[in-house]
């Protein structure tokens, strides 16, 4: 099957048939990037695979990251240097096989008198982050002289600067490297579903040796047979763990992490920045995204559930607080705030105590007593070495459970991943411009598609209304709805508004106003009556509603200064 056709409605209906029909060798349930990058590497090892996400896919702590691929400078502090070595490592082939998705970007991480962190060891740090990268990053680091570092970000705090690192780290659409990831599952033969949720396991003998499903689209129950069965639910592990022991001792220390999205002229910086957050010294970053900036993160032991996780208004302060403490004239306030978002670090349980910020981003896999193995920990970074550890493991169960032999190790350091075929995207930016598309959504249709940007230009040039903005005076455009929905496998409005374009993220108004188009024109492509289009709507109202709940708390809570 082609990764078109896999990746429509119609795709999934036949993916999840078969799934249904016959077992497979491996069930991975969960749609974040862990569980791609498990499939993908399965799928390439020949095994016959099937994956299946409650939500959409990335629609858990997957969309809701820094979105860095990043070797960790904070982790330096931790000694975490495996971590950082293996992470510079990953960033450094996540730039290659997914060009269009994970973008180098500059960090200047300035350095003040009094600081929790002086200068001179931000210095020593960023040597070390280099020589873990066996000086193989994008380009090594600079040390800037407090004229320099106010003359490449002039909108820094003054009193107080001695000086600045500039150092380099990778930048990723975390939402979208997790759908190409998936989309080169189905490429390599893997089965793969959104809106199926596992809600309980099949132990004939003793052993897991399968799912019952429930298709979150259709209702249709069913049991999917897995001869291994991969728990890779990110913070909804220890949850999966008790549908096969109700006394799992959980494996996780899950913590919050929020994001505030700003309009970037407000801060007026060029390059992303670390800084050491004046509240509490912990290290966080501003970084940039085309006309908009988000701030993040906090990072607090939350024992909430994954799926009710979002900001609170005393978060958003504090990171607005942060913020404008090293720009004093950005004096962002709360009302500034175009989007937030939340989600759950899906983090190791520590041996002994540790604060939140200090809990360790190794991962680990687990088996179960029944045989089910479960992923923890981990990063987006690290997601192809988490996908490869799982399936060493998984090859290995079924050369027991049938005495096959052990497969290889698949290529996935160097296979690209769907988009990615490509040298020089502005050779694709001046192709699609060939072809009378304005130059501000030829880049964004490039930075987001990557090669297959041709097939979204192929779009418009058979129908020409398709190459309209969504929004006035935006870059994205009709022809995006149709092929989110026809080769990305979009199910409902709020995958095309949040995932597949951000939308609700970019737009001052959240996207609310494309809801009613967006959702007749997916209505069409879907089969949808009425009833379910207003009801596709009133669902993505509401969580704009839960990104915006923050407002009731910052009007209780003090000034932002
Ligand atoms: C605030 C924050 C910032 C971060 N920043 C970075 C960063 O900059 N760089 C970095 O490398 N890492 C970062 N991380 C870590 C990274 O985002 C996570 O490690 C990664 O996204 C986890 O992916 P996952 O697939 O394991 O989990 P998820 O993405 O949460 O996926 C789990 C999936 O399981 C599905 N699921 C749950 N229950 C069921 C069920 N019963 N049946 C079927 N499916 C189910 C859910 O629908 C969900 O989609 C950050 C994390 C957070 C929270």
């Amino acid at each position: 099957m082609g990764a078109d056709s896999s990746f429509s409605h119609r795709g999934r209906a036949a993916a999840l048939a078969k799934m249904m029909e016959a077992p497979v060798d491996l069930l991975v349930i969960g749609g974040g990037i862990t569980g791609a990058a498990i499939a993908r590497d399965a799928a390439l090892r020949g095994l016959a695979v099937g994956l299946i996400g409650k939500g959409d896919f990335a629609g858990g702590t997957s969309s809701h990251s820094s979105r860095l691929i990043h070797g960790g400078l904070r982790y330096l502090e931790h000694r975490d240097f495996r971590l950082v070595f293996e992470a510079s490592r990953e960033r450094r082939i996540l730039l290659n096989i997914a060009p269009h998705l994970v973008r180098p970007l500059p960090f200047v991480f300035p350095a003040y008198k009094g600081a929790r962190v002086p200068g001179w060891k931000i210095f020593a740090a960023l040597w070390l982050y280099d020589l873990l990268a066996s000086f193989r990053n994008v380009h090594t680091h600079r040390w800037l002289s407090r004229k320099a570092a106010r003359h490449m970000e002039p909108g820094l705090r003054e009193k107080g600067l001695t000086g600045a690192g500039l150092y380099w780290d990778a930048q990723a659409d975390d939402a979208r490297l997790t759908l190409a990831t998936l989309r080169a599952a189905a490429l390599a033969g893997a089965n793969v579903a959104n809106y199926v949720e596992v809600t309980g396991l099949s132990k004939p003998d003793g052993r897991v040796t399968g799912a019952v499903v429930q298709d979150q689209i259709t209702g249709q129950t069913a049991t999917i047979q897995g001869r291994v069965v991969v728990n890779a639910t990110g913070p909804w592990v220890d949850g999966l763990r008790r549908l096969d022991d109700a006394n799992a001792a959980p494996l996780l220390r899950p913590t919050k992490g929020v994001h505030v999205v700003v309009p970037r002229a407000r801060i007026g910086h060029t390059n992303a920045i670390t800084l050491l957050s004046p509240v509490d010294g912990r290290v966080m970053f501003i970084l940039p995204w085309g006309e908009v900036s988000y701030i993040g993160t906090t990072d607090t032991d939350d024992r909430g559930s994954p799926d009710e996780i979002r900001a609170t208004g005393e978060d958003v302060i504090y990171l607005l607080r942060s913020a404008n403490a090293l720009f004093p004239q950005a004096r962002l306030a709360p009302k500034d705030v175009i989007s937030t978002w939340a989600g759950l670090r899906p983090l190791l349980a520590p041996e002994k105590s540790a604060t939140p910020a200090q809990v360790s981003r190794e991962h680990r896999v687990v088996e179960s007593a029944s045989g089910m193995l479960t992923i923890a920990g981990g990063k987006l970074t690290t997601h192809r070495v988490m996908g490869r550890d799982v399936v060493d493991r998984v090859a290995q169960k079924l050369h027991e459970i049938d005495g096959r032999g052990v497969p290889p190790r698949a290529g996935t350091d160097h296979l690209v991943l769907p988009g990615g075929d490509i040298a020089d995207l502005e050779v694709m930016v001046e192709s699609a411009r060939a072809r009378d598309i304005p130059e501000p959504v030829a880049r964004h249709l490039v930075k987001t598609y990557g090669s297959e940007s041709a097939g979204v230009v192929n779009l418009i040039e058979r129908d020409r209304s398709l190459g309209r903005s969504i929004l006035e005076g935006r870059p994205e455009v009709w022809a995006e709805v149709v092929h989110s929905v026809e080769r990305e496998m979009a199910m409902r409005l709020s995958d095309v508004l949040i995932r597949r374009t951000h939308l609700f993220y970019e737009d001052a108004g959240h996207g609310s106003a494309a809801a009613p188009p967006v959702a007749r024109r997916m209505a069409d492509l879907l089969g949808w009556d009425r009833g379910r289009e207003t009801e596709e709507i009133a669902d993505y109202l509401t969580e704009v509603q839960r990104a915006r709940e923050f407002m009731t708390g910052v009007a209780r809570a003090s000034r932002v200064s």
